[in-house]
This record gives C-alpha cells, sequence and structure tokens, in this order.
C-alpha cells in the first residue's frame, strides 16, 4: 500500500464528531415489527434529502426534488458540507475516497474506486472529495494521509485505512468492515 503525508494541507478545523445522533430505524434488531422500512438517500445533483421505502433502492430511485437519479453508479464529487450531509443523511452506508489532484497513488486508485461504485450500489453510497479544495474536511475528520477511506453507518465511523488499494483488496475491506453490524 502507497500512501502519502498530508504535510502541505493547514487544518482549520479539528472537531471530533460525538454528536450523539440517534440510531436510525433499521439498524437495531429490535423485537416485533420494524418501526419503519423507509431509507434516505442525498440526492448528489440538489442534495435534497429524499426518503423512500427500503424495496425501492434497488429500482433506480429518483429525487423527488429535480428528478435525476439518486445512484449514478459512481462516487459523488462532494465539498465539505455535502459530505457531512451524506453522511448523516444516508439510510446506507457510507464510503469516502480523500484524495488530492497531487498525489500519484490517489489518482491510479481512482478508476479502481469508480469501477467498485459500479458493483456497491445501491447498498453503499461512495463518495470522493478533493482535501486540497475542501481541508475544512480533511481536518475535520483527522485525515494525515492520502489517499484514506473511511466508512459510515448511520453517521457513525466505523473504520479507515490509508494507501492504495486494487479492487478485490477494497471490496475485502469493505465487506469485513460491515459484517456483523
Ligand atoms: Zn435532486
Amino acid at each position: 500500500m502507497i500512501s502519502i503525508e498530508l504535510k502541505s494541507v493547514e487544518y482549520h478545523v479539528a472537531l471530533a464528531d460525538e454528536t450523539h445522533r440517534p440510531h436510525i430505524t433499521g439498524n437495531r434488531k429490535a423485537k416485533g415489527p420494524p418501526m419503519s422500512d423507509k431509507t434516505r438517500l442525498v440526492c448528489p445533483h440538489c442534495n435534497t434529502i429524499n426518503q423512500f421505502a427500503t424495496a425501492r433502492l434497488s429500482d433506480q430511485p429518483k429525487c423527488a426534488q429535480c428528478k435525476n437519479a439518486l445512484m449514478q453508479g459512481e462516487p459523488v464529487a462532494v465539498n465539505s458540507q455535502s459530505l457531512d450531509r451524506h453522511i448523516q443523511q444516508s439510510g446506507v452506508p457510507v464510503l469516502v475516497d480523500f484524495w488530492a489532484p497531487w498525489c500519484g497513488p490517489c489518482k491510479s486508485f481512482a478508476p479502481v474506486y469508480s469501477n467498485f461504485a459500479r458493483k456497491a450500489e445501491p447498498n453503499l453510497r461512495l463518495l470522493k472529495i478533493d482535501t486540497e479544495a475542501h481541508q475544512v474536511a480533511a481536518g475535520k475528520y483527522g485525515i494525515r494521509s492520502i489517499p484514506t477511506l473511511m466508512l459510515f453507518k448511520a453517521g457513525k465511523e466505523i473504520a479507515r485505512v490509508s494507501g492504495a488499494m486494487n479492487e478485490m483488496q477494497l471490496q475485502q475491506w469493505v465487506e469485513q468492515q460491515l459484517t456483523g453490524l
């Protein structure tokens, strides 16, 4: 694995995300019927939060606001604000690639990540964020080297890993983190 230290980035924000948010219904194994069979996705085009039946997730759902597809078969490029919105409002786990244009390993990892998006959607939301253009996010999430991948579920970090991977390694890593949750 190859990664590059993020020495050139100044962090302006160093917030630990310790907010206690309510668990999204459906992630807990409760007795009796689930309270809701709804899920949520943030629109990659207009950032509207769409709520719909979980069963429709595999039915290429469209945004109620702008009518574009909520899943596009490719990673969504986000900024610091839309990153937080996806992490907090997605009913499916969220994978984030923190990268930068000057990072060689990041560039070689990009097509691997895009290919994986086609396979993993709609059960996983894939995001990518340019840490040079959006340094607030890199600081907030404590990114020390790139590429770094972070995996979130229900607004909380599950795992992170630094360094480029091939597609098989990426798939195995994600599956390992999500197993048993
Ligand atoms: Zn939309």
